[in-house]
């Protein structure tokens, strides 16, 4: 809710009630806001990355998700997506067990046409052992000088004169004020941006349908070496139609990503969620038994962990100064202020239990991209605030490119630099100059034309 003039200053007064005063503070630690806080850090912003859980990565640790797609890698020197996102590949390569590195799908390349294409437009993966991830983010945020503070939920944006100040976070300490000339929402739901009113779209209608949520979880003992296997069976699992298995770079270790037929709920209810996550346990344990009946390799295998948090693929999209489109995305569509490329398929999973639902996997050009313009990192209606990584301003549609890691990782990088830039030039972000932001972002190592 927008906070009265009044109530901003009487706070401000007591200092035991702000937690803390910067330029940049970016809320929510996933793929997205970990390059948000390292760019603007870098940029000379003091920079405060607030994080409810007591570790970095997201949905790339707390949620399990493995590999890393979006970066369009197809052989050495030649990739789409680099800046930030690659440096946290180079962390991870400094530690042991900690990536593959990035692998090109043996079947891409060998198509004329992406209806041919064999690897439905997933030309690379980057397969990652989840608490390398964790190290090598809190390496780079602590390299870049960015302050962490963890245990901390974001739920209200301070607002006046419909310009945002900053957010308040509750912690066990009760609630405080974190003041910012610039804040970025990288919540992954929008929390922040939502709070401070911004309109947002939520689903399809009719229903507002989000894609599934799944429970991620680990297994060891799996004598395989293939990075990625694909089962179009019905396991005998109740609502389990399609799984994958996804390498982890310790031999024998996967990670499985299943939607559980729960259909219609909505990600930001606690009682839906409860019933997503106690449901996607029980599945977990019944498809590790069904793996090792009837999958060959897998009659060793065992759950190692399921993922301490449930995987939320879709929620609030807030919506900007620009909505990205279906349109643009397969359209490959290059924008004046392009501030990140996009290469990954429109992957739908099924909306509902209806016989004829099915999971579309619309692919991209081989080697080719997308853009996506500053504008839908502004959120409409206020100042002071930026959106990043899958809560920016898309379409279901093209959010079901755009929301994997890499992208967002990238979109990051754009929102932090954005951030830092309109503080040292004393600007908004939504006045400032997207040509400088484009220039500064590829001094900064990422890929634009
Ligand atoms: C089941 C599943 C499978 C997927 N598979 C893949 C895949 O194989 N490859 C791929 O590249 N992508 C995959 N994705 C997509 C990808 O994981 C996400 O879209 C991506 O992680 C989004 O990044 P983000 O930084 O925007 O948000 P998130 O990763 O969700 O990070 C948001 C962070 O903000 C924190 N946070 C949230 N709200 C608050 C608050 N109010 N206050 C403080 N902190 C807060 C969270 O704890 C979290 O750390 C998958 C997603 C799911 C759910």
């Amino acid at each position: 809710m927008p906070e009265a003039a009044d109530d901003v200053a009487s706070v401000g007064r007591s200092t035991s009630d702000v937690l803390a005063s910067v330029d940049v503070a970016v809320v929510g630690g996933g793929p997205a806001g970990i390059c948000a806080a390292v760019a603007a850090s870098r940029l000379g912003a003091q920079t405060l990355l607030v994080e409810r859980n007591g570790f970095l990565g997201g949905m790339a640790t707390a949620g399990l998700v493995n590999p890393i797609y979006g970066f369009g890698y197809f052989e050495p020197g030649r990739q789409l997506v680099a800046g930030i996102a690659e440096e946290v590949v180079q962390h991870l390569r400094q530690i042991d067990g900690g990536t593959l590195g990035h692998r090109r799908r043996e079947e891409c390349g060998t198509c004329d046409s992406p209806e041919q294409c064999r690897a439905s437009g997933i030309s690379s993966l980057l397969p990652f052992e989840p608490e390398a991830l964790k190290l090598a983010a809190y390496r780079l945020a602590s390299d870049a000088g960015v302050e962490l503070l963890h245990y901390c939920l974001a739920d209200e944006a301070v607002v006046h004169d419909g310009h945002v100040r900053g957010v308040r976070v509750s912690s066990k300490n009760g609630r405080r004020l974190i003041r910012a000339a610039v804040t970025v929402d990288a919540t992954g739901d929008g929390d922040v941006a939502a709070s401070a009113g911004v309109p947002f779209e939520f689903g399809i209608s009719p229903g507002r349908l989000v894609q599934p949520q799944s429970l991620m979880f680990r297994i060891a003992g799996v004598n395989h070496g293939a990075d990625r296997l694909c089962f179009n069976v019905e396991p005998a699992v109740e609502g389990v139609s399609r799984f994958l298995l996804f390498r982890l770079p310790r031999a024998g270790e996967y990670v499985v990503n299943c939607d559980t037929g729960l259909f219609g709920l909505d990600p930001l209810e606690p009682r839906d969620l409860t019933k997503a996550h106690t449901r996607a346990m029980e599945a977990a344990f019944s498809l590790v038994g069904w793996m090792r009946e009837n999958v060959e390799g897998c009659e060793q295998c065992h759950l190692v962990s399921t993922a301490p948090q449930l995987g939320v693929r879709e929620s609030r999209r807030i919506l900007g100064d620009y909505v990205l489109t279906k349109e643009d995305v397969l359209g490959l569509r290059k924008f004046p202020d392009g501030i990140a490329r996009g290469c990954f398929p429109l992957d739908i999973h099924v909306l509902t239990d209806s016989p004829d639902a099915k999971n579309p996997l619309t692919p991209l050009p081989c080697g080719q991209y997308y853009e996506i313009p500053y504008r839908c990192l502004l959120p409409r209606d206020v100042e002071g605030l930026l959106i990043a990584g899958r809560c920016i301003s898309g379409t279901h549609e093209a959010h079901a490119s755009y929301r994997v890691m890499a992208t967002c990782m990238a979109l990051g990088q754009a929102a932090g630099t954005a951030a830092a830039l309109a503080v040292s030039h004393h600007l908004t972000p939504r006045t400032l100059d997207a040509g400088l932001l484009r220039s500064t972002l590829r001094e900064h190592g990422v890929l634009l034309d």
